[in-house]
């Protein structure tokens, strides 16, 4: 990894709020400690909105619940409202519309201070001239928290976070990692039951992204943290998260758990942001009930209105049955463990299909697609999803598709 990805500083506001779990943690476990965590916070988000100026609102009328104690990821494209809406939630942003709740209790007036929450950011560096030690106590110090506690604080918080060998070093001697924890550690220090994180992996090189999700994923259920994390990267939310909100310009596309999101996008932006690679997104004929472009595709019944079917790469197979579809391959990815293969349906190019190993074929060559009426989804010209069909579209009729 890069020394500057690794000097990359993160940093957290935090602000004291009484949550007796880092000792619980520690004597009693994390599963004990995260049920018996007597403070967590749920979050409601009424009617939320930020509007700068004259501009379109960058959040658009939010309405969210965020249960106590999970870990909800805000999701979505650059711009699309969610580091505002964080920022609302943190009290750093005053909503034009709508009321924050945290626990019940209206905060949209309060301070940042007042709301108790920890906060970590990408952009926050650790202070360079201050040790770890320095750096994790420095918001109970700006507090003015009882000194007595300090020593206590700072020797659990780097034992949850394996800090302990490093307190005398200061950020320029810390790998990207060891900085991350003591950013974290900052924000583990103040015992909030919320915990704000706003792109805080999004320095670090991938391996230690992925260690490091774990880490925090692991430290959110053993302390019980009711977290909202921000990520414009799906697999960081689909990994980490309880629930994933999926932003488009400024309101919530949807609101669901990973394996619902996954299962079934309420939209095609939901469908497109989801899955690597995303779902196909097949168009139809309009009202003729078959994939565009292909003259002889079988029929079979769709719900009204169906403008594009929905089908997960992996969800296609490469084979030939009764029910298959003449495909033209138009490229072929490798990955090891499987490939995707890239095909032409009708008129519909790019359709990926995932299969396993190294499938060997060239451009041009035929292939035949096949899937499961229960992995279909259905969207209509707007792009909503329609309930699913009684039947497959290509359980009708079977008859091959000639690619124009
Ligand atoms: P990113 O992933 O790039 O950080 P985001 O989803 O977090 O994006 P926001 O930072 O919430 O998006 O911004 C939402 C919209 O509000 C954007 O169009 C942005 O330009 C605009 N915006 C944010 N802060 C301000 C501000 N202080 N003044 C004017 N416009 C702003």
């Amino acid at each position: 990894m890069p020394g500057s990805a690794r000097r990359q500083a993160q940093s957290v506001i935090s602000l004291q709020y009484s949550l007796p779990t880092l000792a619980c943690f520690k004597h009693h476990g994390a599963a004990l400690c995260a049920a018996s965590a007597r403070n967590m916070s749920s979050i409601v988000l009424e009617g939320l909105s930020r509007q700068f100026g004259t501009a379109r609102p960058a959040v658009d009328n939010v309405n969210l619940t965020i249960q106590a104690g999970s870990f909800t990821v805000l999701l979505g494209p650059s711009g699309c409202g969610k580091s505002t809406t964080l920022r609302m939630i943190a009290g750093l942003e005053m909503p034009t519309a709508g009321r924050i709740l945290m626990n019940g209790r209206d905060v949209t007036a309060l301070s940042p201070r007042e709301r108790h929450i920890a906060m970590v950011f990408q952009s926050y560096a650790l202070f360079p001239h201050l040790s770890v030690r320095e750096n994790i106590l420095f918001g109970l110090k700006v507090r003015k928290e009882p000194r007595e506690h300090y020593a206590e604080r700072l020797a659990r918080t780097a034992r949850v976070l394996g800090l302990e060998d490093l307190l005398d070093r200061k950020p320029s001697q810390l790998s990207g990692g060891q900085q991350q924890r003591v950013a974290l550690g900052r924000a583990v220090i103040s015992e909030a039951s919320v915990c704000l994180m706003d792109e805080p992996l999004s320095n670090l090189d991938a391996q230690l992204r992925q260690e490091m999700r774990r880490e925090i994923r692991a430290l959110q259920q053993s302390l019980g943290i009711t977290m909202v994390y921000v990520t414009h990267d799906q697999t960081e939310a689909m990994s980490m998260a309880d629930r994933v909100v999926i932003m488009n310009g400024g309101r919530i596309e949807q609101h669901d758990s990973p394996d619902a999101l996954y299962a079934s996008p309420a939209t095609e932006f939901a469908a497109r942001f989801i899955g690597t690679p995303a779902m196909n997104l097949i168009k139809l004929e309009p009202g003729h009930r078959r994939i565009a472009g292909c003259n002889s595709a079988p029929l079979g019944p769709t719900p009204e209105g169906a403008s594009r079917l929905g089908i997960r790469p992996e969800h296609i197979e490469l084979k030939k049955g009764d029910n298959s579809l003449d495909a033209l391959v138009e490229s072929i990815e490798y990955f090891g463990a499987d490939s995707i293969v890239v095909c032409r349906l009708g008129s519909n190019s790019g359709v990926a299909v995932r299969t396993k190993g190294h499938f060997q074929a060239l451009p041009g060559s035929a292939v035949q697609l096949s899937w499961r009426a229960e992995h279909e989804r259905f969207f209509d010209a707007k792009g909503a999803a329609l309930s699913a069909p009684r039947t497959s579209l290509l359980s009708g009729r079977a008859r091959p598709c000639d690619p124009q």
